[in-house]
């Protein structure tokens, strides 16, 4: 916005009105800021402290009785007057957009040469009043009753919507989970038959089928974790957590050392650092799902010759899990988002890697659910940092 010249807001839906007022206010030495509806004409007058502020009464949406209205409660604009632009000439139209709030009322089509002195007229202080103060009430109440239909209408509109929506949340997750369990099914059989092979109870494997085979294994065991989490997530509203005192280290040590043996497998330090913890109480299987979600991640996207470090630390009152890395990192945007259900930061020039964005919304909700908090801190090109404080 051109700050040295006094600004006028003008609210308008139609672009040859917008052209129009703007080229002959602005020939007067106006900055005319257009807004296309009510909801960005208020957004603007919050920021903007205009001389004067133009609303066309026909605007869709939050019409221009109403963005009136809202207008009038700003305190910064209790001094500016609000003229009403319309082409309703009708009778009683000029009162009721007094009473909406308006200080005056011009009629489209908008003459060129008459324009600039009204505005100048009421930039000065000019003010139009309801002729007959005796009616103003019943116009007030008219229109207080029109603003309640319409209220009333929107709450019975949102109602419906809302309902589809949930009808709609209610298939989408029956798909999802039907679909989680159909591909469960058949992967048990496969994970089966891979064993089978690995054990050479099938037979004897040359050398290249063996490595074959753990390929394979690998991308079985990535697919039953998406798989999982996907079945998770479905089932998270309704399930129930079965808490218990128990030694935290002790109930995730086989989970951080097979993740060490997998770190290990792709070129990552991972170091672990336990400590003398007393029980906390906790859901042992969440525990180390959210743990496995963290660990995930970690291995996941640290690339090869990187380093991990998961560390426990106990105090009186809380008992902290911390899970760090110096991989990638994850953009300072993006930090909130990435514990959103199905969220993923996909950089452009990078491999992308298997998920579908659950882990740490899982993660996050199972922390929620011990009364725990789960934070992340990260620097681009530096690492990342997850933490778990629970509460004792
Ligand atoms: P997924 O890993 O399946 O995509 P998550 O919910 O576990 O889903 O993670 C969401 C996103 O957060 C990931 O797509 C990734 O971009 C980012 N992210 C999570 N952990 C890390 C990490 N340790 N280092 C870098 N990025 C991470």
């Amino acid at each position: 916005m051109n700050d040295a010249l006094p600004g006028i807001l003008y609210i308008e839906d139609n672009l040859d009105n917008q052209r129009l007022v703007q080229r002959i206010l602005g020939n007067q030495g106006y900055h005319v800021v257009v807004a296309n509806d009510g909801p960005s004409g208020l957004a603007l007058a919050r920021e903007m402290m205009p001389v004067i502020i133009l609303v066309d009464l026909g605007i869709p949406g939050l019409d221009g009785y109403e963005t009136t209205t809202r207008l009038r409660s700003l305190i910064h604009l209790h001094n500016v007057p609000i003229v009403a632009l319309t082409a309703d000439g009708s009778p009683g139209a000029r009162e009721r957009a007094l009473v909406a709030g308006c200080d005056g009322y011009l009629v489209k089509p908008i003459d060129p040469r008459r324009l600039p002195m009204v505005v100048s007229e009421f930039i000065a202080g000019h003010r139009e009043r309801v002729s007959a103060p005796a009616e103003e009430a019943d116009l007030l109440r008219a229109y207080s009753q029109k603003l309640v239909e319409r209220l009333e209408q929107r709450v019975l509109e949102l109602s419906a919507a809302n309902a589809e929506l949930g009808e709609l949340d209610r298939l989408k997750s029956q798909f999802l989970s039907t679909l989680s369990h159909e591909l469960r099914t058949p992967m048990t059989s496969l994970m089966g038959y891979l064993e089978l092979f690995e054990q050479g109870m099938l037979g004897p494997l040359t050398k290249d089928q063996q490595e074959g085979l753990v390929v394979m294994r690998r991308s079985s065991e990535t697919l039953t974790q998406q798989l999982n989490n996907l079945l998770y997530f479905q089932e998270l509203r309704g399930r129930t957590m079965e808490p218990q005192m128990l030694d935290p280290i002790a109930t995730l040590k086989p989970t951080f050392e097979s993740f060490q043996e997998r770190a290990r497998g792709e070129g990552v330090l991972m170091d672990v650092v336990t400590c003398q913890a007393a029980p906390i109480l906790a859901d042992a299987k969440s525990l180390t799902q959210m743990t496995q979600a963290l660990l995930d991640n970690a291995v996941k996207y640290t690339p090869r010759g990187g380093r991990i470090r998961l560390l426990f630390h106990d105090e009186p009152s809380r008992f902290i899990l911390r899970c760090e890395d110096n991989g990638p990192g994850i953009g300072k945007e993006h930090l909130e988002k990435i514990f959103l259900p199905f969220y993923r930061v996909e950089l452009p020039n990078t491999t992308v890697k298997p998920g579908a964005g659950l882990g740490l919304a899982i993660a996050r909700h199972i922390a929620e659910a011990h009364g725990a908090q789960l934070t992340v801190r990260s620097q681009v090109r530096i690492g990342t940092v997850f933490t778990v404080v629970f509460p004792r």
